[in-house]
């Protein structure tokens, strides 16, 4: 029996493992609950699954991880106010199940090097995938890693053919139903470009060995090619609960929790080159990514700040990659990364880009 504990209950990631548990009360037992304000739903749940110990707000969440004897904690908060739980969660010896990747992102080696091997299993499903496919061979074998998008709704698109995009538009993802944040980071690529500094960071891989490519049908979640010219891929219809199930009993499968591929109709999967003039917010990742520092956490706290300003009909939607490359350029970085100089980056950042979306708006832009 697995004793966990969800933070972001309440959200897509929270419900969808709360279903997991649910179909197996014999492998699982929800011990804590963490939402942001949805305390009505998070009453709900507790009584469900008869649990004492629940939390609003990420302050508490932290201190649920510390207080609450678990084997496993899912942190599924949204963005990287996230960061606080997961090293409560490292700190506390938990296995972390990680769906933020915000706070892997926007911590860095400040979350890397508090893990010890293995502490963190990954909910993504890319990155799920990542590591079923490394299990395959020896780390000295492994050439490269190649994650796989799904090119959000806009893909095929020119640049210029997404200037007036709506929010509506960019939330009608084809393959997966997610929360809002991780939607639209789908439809600029963001999401991916975050995916890949999460890559380098969970698997310890250079960025010169990352790609990414594109297969609209969601189906292969990513791959890894060994130095024998293999590849070893890993795909199931998209269902993020069987990369959720992995993650809270990792390495071990939970049975039934997701339907198989269905090879008795007939069925194309494709693949096709990330086009990075219409979509440059992959490469500016792995800019960011390299640069390191506080460098990722500003693209992504830009990035948060414009996607809520994009909802807001502040910004059109390519505003959003193009204020989060300004705030980048114009970032310098303290001398030593700690959580409170990431905490200023992540302030500095977030000021840059409302005053550039505001003159922006100012400007008729
Ligand atoms: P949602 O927006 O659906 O849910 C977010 C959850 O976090 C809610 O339970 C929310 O509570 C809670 N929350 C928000 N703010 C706080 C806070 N300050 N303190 C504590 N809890 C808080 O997001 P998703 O489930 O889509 O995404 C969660 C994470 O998983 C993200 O990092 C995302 O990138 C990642 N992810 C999601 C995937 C998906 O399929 N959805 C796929 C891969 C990764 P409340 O309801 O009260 O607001």
């Amino acid at each position: 029996m697995r004793r966990v504990v969800i933070l972001g209950s309440t959200g897509s990631i929270g419900t969808q493992a709360l279903d997991v548990i649910r179909a197996n009360p014999d492998a699982f037992e929800v011990v804590g609950l963490a939402a942001g304000s949805n305390a009505e739903e998070l009453a709900a749940q507790a009584e469900e699954f008869d649990v004492d110990d629940t939390a609003l707000g990420a302050v508490e969440a932290e201190q649920l991880v510390h207080d609450v004897e678990a084997d496993v904690v899912l942190n599924a908060i949204t963005g990287s106010i996230g960061l606080g739980s997961t090293l409560a969660a490292l700190r506390a010896g938990r296995t972390l199940a990680l769906a933020n990747k915000e706070s892997l992102i926007v911590g860095g080696p400040l979350v890397t090097a508090l893990a010890a091997p293995g502490q963190i299993v990954p909910v993504d499903s890319e990155h799920s995938a990542l590591a079923q496919a490394l299990r395959a061979g020896t780390e000295r074998e492994v050439r490269r890693l190649v994650v796989t998008a799904s090119g959000g709704p806009f893909r095929g698109r020119r640049r210029e053919e997404m200037a007036d995009v709506t929010p509506a538009e960019a939330l009608a993802h084809p393959t997966w139903d997610m929360g809002r944040m991780v939607t639209t980071n789908s439809a600029t690529l963001v999401n991916k470009g975050l995916e890949v500094i999460e890559a380098h960071l969970l698997f310890d891989v250079d960025y010169e060995r990352i790609d990414v490519v594109v297969h609209p049908q969601s189906i292969v979640h990513s791959m890894v090619e060994f130095v024998d010219g293999s590849t070893i891929a890993q795909a199931s219809p998209p269902d993020m609960r069987l990369p959720i199930s992995m993650s809270l009993d990792w390495p071990n499968r939970v049975g039934g929790v997701g339907r198989p591929l269905d090879w008795t109709t007939a069925s194309t999967w494709t693949f096709e080159p990330l086009d990075s003039a219409a979509f440059p917010s992959v490469a500016l990742a792995k800019k960011v990514g390299r640069a390191g520092a506080t460098y990722p956490a500003v693209y992504n706290a830009a990035n948060e700040q414009a996607v809520n300003a994009f909802h807001e009909g502040r910004l059109p939607f390519l505003g959003i990659v193009e204020t989060i490359e300004r705030v980048v350029d114009a970032h310098e970085p303290p001398e030593t990364l700690t959580v409170e100089s990431l905490s200023a980056a992540e302030d500095w950042a977030r000021a840059t880009a409302d005053r550039l979306i505001a003159q922006r708006a100012a400007a008729g832009a």
